[in-house]
């Protein structure tokens, strides 16, 4: 494919349809999006493999969106020889899965070979179905911008980016253990941003990294909060936590320490266990009531998982008989699991997000979470959650004895907890991507008009 100039936004790269004009609803929303997910798909199990925060947004997006009047279809890459090309997914939103490369799952690295394929079929399915057919791209991750980059050209239409994480901004946090992001991924990562009509920031910390680490155009960065679906993540009724527990199978009298997500250097789980004997360290009494639960498969495709190391970490630290290790779950059970927490941690050295710990707090459960990145966002420090600088196991072991015993203070921050998460749904976050579709709609069709 070609490669897009840096500072070529709005210009034509590729040679271009004629276009007319993008159509829009009365509402002023478009009639149909064009939703680009090359690397996972939405309709794989959040909280395993390349599978997390990107396929919930994607889903819950397009779902509201439809219910809106404006359809969805969802381009993944097809890793499966008997997937159906096209899946309604629910009213409105189709998912057309992309042959591209082998049907397997292919790991990150292998991707950025597929894109131009990936792009090719794109443009093919487009121009088989109905020309003209979409009003707007919306590309999620930089791999996706790549082919958001020629097609918008070649449609006439805006291209709306997420990065969802930057390559950048996890090199400079990376944690012992973690691989590099490629420079492939850096130098796709600026070409996408100056291709981009519109940036969609998840924090305002990510609108400046936006513009001071990668040039982006500052009027073309929008920060919007991604959410929670509100109507899954509750505290249960008044006796949440009490049956969440009986159905999972927690004493009720248990200190519950969680961590949701996949099982990844990044997210820190280790500071999790660390922090655990650290607290049975301080006070062998808590032996009896401390329970720490990990729910999440492994991040990619490794060849040795993490949640392995996990495992004779725990062994390690002498704690394996206090901990549990549970495969990712639908985001219904997952409820309950937040529910029947004492308090939720979310030690990650980086983090754009993350949604987990919205979800918690949703629950009405506290957090206490590495204050890096989209976190100091999730969580109000001292309101819903504590915020943690670094990720000293004895620092965190600190904190928790403290609150662990007191829980006028817990049954405090669970307030708060519910009060700030109450804040983030989804249809907040829909909103805030409806004013940033229009403005950009409105712009490419003023200049197709000039
Ligand atoms: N998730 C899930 N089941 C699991 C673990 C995680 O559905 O067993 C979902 C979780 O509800 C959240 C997402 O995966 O919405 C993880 O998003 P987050 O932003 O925390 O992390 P990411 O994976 O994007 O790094």
């Amino acid at each position: 494919c070609p490669p897009v100039p840096a500072g070529s936004a709005g210009t034509r790269t590729t040679p271009a349809r004629l276009v007319t004009s993008v159509s829009s609803l009365p509402n002023g929303l478009p009639q149909r999006v064009a939703t680009l997910s090359v690397h996972t798909s939405p309709l794989d199990q959040p909280g395993t493999g390349d599978a997390g925060g990107m396929n919930v947004y994607v889903v819950q997006v397009a779902k509201r969106l439809a219910a809106r009047g404006t359809e969805v279809e969802i381009f993944t890459r097809a890793v499966c020889r008997d997937t159906p090309l096209l899946a309604e997914i629910s009213p409105g939103v189709l998912v057309r899965s992309v042959p591209a490369g082998p049907f397997e799952e292919l790991d990150k690295q292998e991707l950025p070979g597929q894109v131009c394929q990936f792009t090719l079929e794109v443009l093919r399915a487009e121009a088989a179905s109905e020309p003209g057919r979409y009003d707007l791209v919306h590309a999620h991750y930089w791999l996706s911008g790549k082919v958001g980059a020629a097609v918008k050209e070649r449609w006439g239409v805006p291209l709306v980016q997420s990065m969802h994480t930057l390559g950048m901004v996890k090199n400079a946090a990376l944690a012992n253990g973690d691989a590099a992001e490629p420079d492939e991924r850096i130098r796709g990562e600026l070409e996408v941003v100056a291709a981009a009509d519109r940036l969609i920031a998840n924090t305002a910390e990510e609108a400046r990294q936006l513009t001071r680490l990668y040039g982006a155009d500052p009027a073309k960065v929008q920060t919007v909060n991604p959410g929670a679906d509100l109507s899954v993540f509750t505290p249960g009724g008044p006796h949440g936590r009490a049956e969440a527990r009986r159905r999972l199978g927690i004493a009720a009298d248990a200190a519950v320490l969680l961590f949701v997500g996949r099982v990844q250097p990044l997210k820190g789980p280790d500071v999790v266990l660390r922090t655990a004997a650290r607290l049975l360290e301080a006070d062998p009494g808590l032996r009896r009531t401390l329970q720490v639960v990990l729910v999440g498969g492994p991040s990619g495709r490794q060849e040795r998982a993490d949640p392995d190391r996990m495992r004779e970490l725990a062994a390690h630290l002498g704690i394996a008989d206090i901990v549990r290790f549970e495969p990712p779950c639908p985001q219904a059970e997952l409820a309950d699991w937040y529910r029947a927490a004492t308090i939720m941690l979310a030690p990650s050295h980086s983090e754009s997000f993350g949604l987990v710990a919205l979800e918690a707090q949703a629950c009405g459960t506290p957090v206490v979470a590495a204050s890096v990145g989209g976190l100091r966002t999730v969580v109000r420090d001292g309101d819903s959650g504590v915020l943690v600088d670094g990720h000293d196991p004895g620092d965190w072991a600190r904190i928790l004895r403290r609150l662990l015993g007191a829980p006028q203070r817990l049954h405090e921050l669970s307030a708060g907890a519910l009060r700030h998460a109450s804040a983030f749904g989804w249809s907040a976050t829909v909103d805030g991507l409806v004013r940033v579709y229009t403005g950009a709609m409105d712009e490419v069709a003023a200049r197709v008009g000039a």
